[in-house]
């Protein structure tokens, strides 16, 4: 049989198998790839001419003449030609003759399969990438928060939260969430006939963010509806909007923050508190007592100092007493102003007994703008739906909160609430992150098995989980303790834990995302993907509401005004001891730590994170499932803990690595 004739010649001598089989046979003596690929291709053609003829709508001889270079080729008939036979290549040709394919075979099939492919010009078939992660609930999926919620007295709120995370895993949220990112707000400093206007536009994806957050309750539902368990559950749908989107949870945590500072002046809240309690979201620009909804900003940092606030310049000087208060004319800067469209902002000024804290309208009772100009707009790294803009003060007036030259420590007390939502959104934003890298390692498949089948993936992923589960758990932890603040202990635990908290989950974040990245390979570092957003917001709640090292100094500050507190932390840590033996060394190294008198500024970082990580592995030993406590502490504070320097995936093949991913990802899809 001639081996180089024309291929389409060739399969009309090819009647029957053992034509077929002696062909291949020949074609394999030959032992040349070309001919080989020739004679593959011409057995495929021969066996399939009939299917793939009915499969294009053809005659078998207008087929040949669309194959034929001599033909008149219709372009679109000769792909769907050429793509039946490549995968007739593939699937029936090397089967059906009973050859399994062997290196000569292989050579043979790479040219023919290229040439199948280069020829696919317009469009090729998809395969072996993941789906997108959508139209799933983010709560149902969650057993650790649900497990949390529960935990810390919130569990009323389930069917409320199930609502919510199905909303939060939708198609539209997600669609907002990108629009508003890739829309960021644009300054308009001034109007077209050049008077100052100092406006900020924003895309209507952002409003219908700012829209949701707010009609929920996460601007101030706690504060409208107090009950036992509503910052908890509060906590929770924080948590789940943040794995969406972060830039709208800026200002939402800004208004929730300064509610407990305007409570105190009568006068201003007369006015002001039902517009911020208000479940409606006003985006107009309006004086804020004619709008059916007002949010808060708060203006501390400026050029020359952020964590250290008593170098404030903006100066206020006293302007008298008019229906909402004591009021005063502020003039200055501030270098980070964010969501400057928002109602009014609290704001640090120097007095003469010292910084105090003022409330600062965009527009003034008498109905017109209070002097505040927007400089310009951050570019940022991320957040980037939301605004953050440098404005000065000219003469803005401003009412005072608080006692005059206490502003420091009324500003303090709102961080508390706003360092509470750090925690929680880049718990959330972590939970985001190990979704997109779970369902991504269900999906994608890498040597003939799933990623998530790979044992070294599994290793990773399952450390993920890991380190979500605890985020997680410390974060409830947390919203409890300011749930029931009014008790003593809780109070305690509350002002050390937040800023320890602060600082170990937020720094754990940006690890984890870049990790919870690379799962996805290529496409987790590119923009259409969701991590690409994730990695870029979360570490800025690590450096917003107090950076790393200013949290381990109030961690520091807390033990030193309250030695009560480590007590009220022991008795939390305590009763998980028996149960881990590197758990109780840690337990036991911690204990000598705190209760030693001198706490030196320069291993802040090691007690506050020993702090944390006690706190995360007494939570898991006492509430999670066995596996997770154990692989957690043995990795956490164990041998194995030596091995990791700060990178995921170094737990010992002997934990339980398939049940750790099966619980971060219930669902398995
Ligand atoms: C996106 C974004 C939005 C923001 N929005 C607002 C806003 O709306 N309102 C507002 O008031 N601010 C806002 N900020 C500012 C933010 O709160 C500050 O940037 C932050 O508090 C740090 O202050 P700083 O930039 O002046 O840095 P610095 O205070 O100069 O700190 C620099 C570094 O030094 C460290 N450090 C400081 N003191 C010590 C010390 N004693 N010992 C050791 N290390 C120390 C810090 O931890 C930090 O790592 C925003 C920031 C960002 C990024």
């Amino acid at each position: 049989m001639a081996l180089k004739t024309k291929v389409w010649d060739a399969a009309d001598h090819l009647e029957t198998d053992a034509d077929m089989v002696a062909y291949l046979d020949a074609a394999l003596e030959n032992g040349d790839s070309t001919v080989i690929a020739a004679a593959l291709g011409d057995i495929a053609r021969a066996k399939g001419m009939t299917q793939i003829a009915q499969d294009a709508g053809l005659g078998r001889e207008s087929l040949y003449k669309a194959l034929s270079p001599a033909g008149n080729p219709e372009f679109g008939t000769v792909l769907k030609v050429v793509h039946a036979l490549g995968l007739r290549l593939h699937a029936e040709t090397v089967l059906s003759t009973g050859v399994r394919p062997h290196f000569p075979l292989k050579l043979g099939l790479t040219p023919v399969f290229y040439l199948t492919m280069s020829l696919r010009t317009t469009t090729h078939e998809v395969f072996n990438q993941t789906p997108e992660l959508r139209g799933h609930n983010r709560y149902v999926g969650n057993l650790a928060l649900q497990e949390g919620v529960a935990r810390e007295g919130a569990g009323w709120a389930d069917a409320w939260l199930i609502e919510r995370g199905l909303e939060l895993g939708s198609e539209q949220m997600q669609e907002w969430a990108t629009q508003a990112n890739r829309n960021p707000p644009q300054l308009q400093a001034f109007s077209a006939t050049g008077e100052r206007s100092d406006t900020v536009l924003y895309h209507p994806a952002y409003h219908a963010l700012m829209a949701y957050l707010k009609r929920h309750g996460v601007s101030s539902g706690p504060w409208a509806d107090p009950k036992p368990g509503a910052h908890v559950a509060r906590a929770a749908l924080f948590q789940l909007f943040a794995e969406v989107e972060g830039g709208a949870l800026c200002p939402t945590t800004m208004t929730y923050a300064c509610v407990p500072a305007l409570k105190r002046e009568p006068k201003l809240a007369a006015t002001w508190l039902p517009k911020v309690l208000s479940p409606e979201y006003d985006s107009r620009f309006l004086p804020g007592p004619q709008k059916t909804g007002a949010t808060l900003g708060m203006g501390m940092t400026e050029k020359q100092g952020g964590s250290d606030v008593r170098s404030n310049t903006t100066f206020a000087e006293p302007a008298g007493q008019d229906e909402w208060g004591e009021t005063c004319r502020l003039t200055g800067h501030k270098w980070f102003l964010s969501a400057p469209m928002s109602d009014a902002f609290l704001v640090l000024a120097q007095t003469a007994p010292g910084p105090s804290c003022f409330f600062v309208p965009r527009f003034l009772p008498d109905g017109s703008v209070n002097d505040i100009r927007i400089q310009r707009l951050k570019d940022k790294l991320g957040d980037r739906s939301n605004a953050s803009s440098e404005v000065e003060f000219w003469n803005a007036r401003g009412w005072l909160v608080g006692e005059a030259g206490r502003g420091i420590p009324t500003l303090l007390e709102m961080g508390t609430w706003t360092r509470l939502d750090c925690v929680l959104g880049s718990a959330g934003l972590m939970r985001g992150a190990i979704s997109i890298a779970l369902h991504h390692a269900h999906h994608r498949s890498v040597f003939g098995k799933l990623l998530v089948q790979q044992p070294l993936m599994m290793n990773v992923l399952a450390d993920l989980a890991l380190e979500t589960e605890a985020a997680q758990s410390l974060a409830l932890r947390l919203a409890g303790a300011f749930d029931r603040r009014s008790d003593e202990r809780e109070a305690l635990l509350m002002r050390l834990l937040t800023p320890a908290a602060k600082y170990w989950v937020c720094k754990r974040g940006p690890t984890l995302a870049a990790e919870a990245m690379e799962v996805l390979g290529g496409n987790g570092y590119v923009e259409e993907n969701q991590m690409a957003g994730i990695y870029r917001q979360i570490p800025v709640n690590s450096i917003w509401e107090g950076s790393g090292n200013v949290m381990c100094l109030d961690v520091l500050r807390a033990l030193r005004k309250h030695p009560e507190t480590v007590s009220a932390l022991l008795s939390e840590i305590e009763p998980a001891l028996g149960r881990h033996e590197a758990f109780d060394r840690h337990v036991s190294w911690l204990k000598d730590n705190l209760l030693s008198q001198e706490h030196s500024e320069a291993s802040g970082r090691r007690l506050t994170q020993g702090i944390a990580l006690g706190m995360q592995g007494a939570l898991l030993l006492r509430h999670a499932p066995d596996d997770v406590a154990e692989a957690f502490c043995a990795s956490r504070f164990g041998s194995e803990a030596i091995h990791s320097h700060g990178t995921f995936g170094n737990l010992l093949p002997s934990h339980n690595l398939e049940g750790l991913i099966e619980r971060a990802w219930p669902l398995g899809d």
